[in-house]
């Protein structure tokens, strides 16, 4: 329901966690992050209130440590990160959840990863065409961790990067893009690309924070207020790269188009 992207030079933990209490208004059932951190994803991820998360993450009793192979987004095993790990990283995905597909639990909260923990995944919104994906994946022995119809993107994303050959996070999320039906706001990063978040929207709504040597996204600018002010509104079917120094918008066939500039001169 709530949606926070980040990445700039400062620990981008808290800059998240900040932006899901400022989307707290919107309602939720469950909430999660993950940091691209140590080579690989840090993720935790709670059901309940954001209190609930911030207690998990201070316990650090449950971050998935990099490279970790198996079921895919489970809790826990290896050793705990150093401390410069979760909180140290400088570029995170957050997500509040207003559950649609699979209840509200901790498995079920987002991020969702690939099975090998590549890439990691949020969303608001419904994939419609969920469970013929998740059929086609699962024929290919892909296995599923969660009962949202979010997690078959992750494992697409994944597919597209390690067995299409396909270059980057941002070509792979037009790739999936097309294939999805249903409404979407979706955030993507790539263990493999440490200062990259990827964005994607149809029928749902995702904006940019433009800041100095930083960028936002979120599904709200209530978000990012305090940050910055200058903003860009995504057209429908739109993916757009952010890096510390760069926004890059296409549509889903790859043209670079423009997003709509705006300034938040209203108070938030
Ligand atoms: N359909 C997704 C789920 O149930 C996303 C829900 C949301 O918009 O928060 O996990």
């Amino acid at each position: 329901c709530g949606i926070v992207g980040y990445t700039g030079a400062r620990a981008a933990l808290g800059i998240v966690l900040d932006g899901l209490r400022r989307l707290e208004y919107r309602g939720y059932d469950s909430a999660g992050v993950a940091v691209v951190a140590e080579g690989g994803l840090l993720v935790c991820k709670r059901a309940g209130k954001l209190a609930n998360l911030e207690k998990a993450l201070s316990e650090r009793d449950d971050w998935q440590p990099p490279a970790q192979s198996g079921d895919g987004a489970g809790q826990g095993g290896g050793a705990a990160p150093s401390p410069t790990g979760i909180s140290g990283g400088t570029t995170a995905i957050g997500h509040t959840r207003w559950a649609t597909h699979g209840g509200p639990t901790d498995r079920n909260a987002h991020p969702h990863l690939s099975s090998d923990c590549r890439v990691g995944v949020i969303h608001n919104g419904i994939i419609e065409n969920f469970a013929q994906l998740r059929d086609e994946l699962e024929g290919c022995d892909v296995e599923f961790a969660s009962d949202t119809d979010t997690e078959c993107v992750a494992h697409l994303l994944c597919r597209e990067l390690e067995q299409s050959g396909v270059e980057d996070l941002a070509e792979a999320m037009r790739r999936v893009c097309r294939r999805l039906e249903g409404a979407f706001t979706l955030l993507a990063v790539d263990a493999n690309a440490p200062d990259t978040v990827v964005g994607a929207r149809r029928s749902s709504p995702l904006v940019v924070g433009r800041g100095d040597g930083e960028n936002y996204l979120a599904s709200d600018v209530s978000a990012f207020i305090e940050h910055t002010r200058d903003a860009i509104e995504l057209g429908q079917d739109q993916v757009v790269v952010i890096t510390p120094d760069e926004v890059v918008i296409t549509d889903f066939a790859g043209n670079v188009t423009a997003g709509k500039d705006f300034h938040i001169d209203w108070d938030a």
